[in-house]
């Protein structure tokens, strides 16, 4: 994919603000510092357009990232932090539902997971909240660079089975450091934004 035009159009607060022209979407979710930014930027070429590292207790926003005029990128809310109060959590929640439930543009969800350890119990949770409303999950393991190259097919093997990973479900080993695995997960989510 070359990604030629890339800019966000809205941190939306609420539903009202979403974008209504009809674009496809693809969401991505993960815990807090999992690279998720970091995944953003490296797939549309950009060195900061994703705000890297956002603090906890800031407002959350459904950021909407319109790519070459025609698919949507949706970055969510990092989930994970320790800190986070009861109420936070759950206007996170809501938020989540709202959009996972009802979004008739979402396509699939890139669900970003840390290839240095296994998935955590927030990680499960929302790979199976997302398959419980039939999302499309690709897996994208980040900081490939920092696994050994022995080690790799192992721990790509535990998050595979700790997430129990549907078999039309697939995941990409990613390096934002070395651009390892960009290609491979641009040529799934082609397919379905085509
Ligand atoms: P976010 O909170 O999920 O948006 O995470 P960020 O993209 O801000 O990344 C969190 C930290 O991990 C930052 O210090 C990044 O530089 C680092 N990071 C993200 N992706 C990679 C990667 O592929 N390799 C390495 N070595 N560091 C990464």
């Amino acid at each position: 994919m070359k990604v030629n035009q890339a800019e966000i159009v809205i941190s939306a607060v609420s539903k009202k603000q979403y974008p209504n022209d009809g674009f496809p979407e693809i969401a991505l979710a993960g815990r807090s510092n999992v690279g998720k930014s970091s995944f953003i930027n490296k797939m549309i070429q950009r060195k900061s357009l994703a705000r890297t590292s956002s603090k906890p207790g800031k407002t959350q926003t459904l950021n909407f990232y319109k790519i070459n005029e025609s698919f949507f990128f949706v970055d969510v809310p990092g989930y994970g932090y320790a800190k986070v109060s009861k109420k936070e959590r759950e206007a996170w929640g809501r938020m989540m539902e709202e959009y996972f439930q009802e979004r008739e543009t979402l396509r699939a969800t890139v669900l970003l997971i840390d290839l240095r350890h296994p998935p955590t119990e927030d990680d499960i949770i929302m790979y199976d909240f997302l398959k419980h409303f039939d999302i499309p999950v690709l897996v994208v393991a980040t900081k490939l660079d920092k696994v050994k190259k022995a080690k790799r097919d192992k721990h790509i093997k535990v998050v595979r089975e700790a997430l129990d990973l549907e078999s039309e479900d697939h995941l990409v080993a990613f390096s934002a450091e070395t651009g390892e695995g960009k290609d491979q997960a641009w040529r799934h989510l082609s397919e379905f934004i085509s």
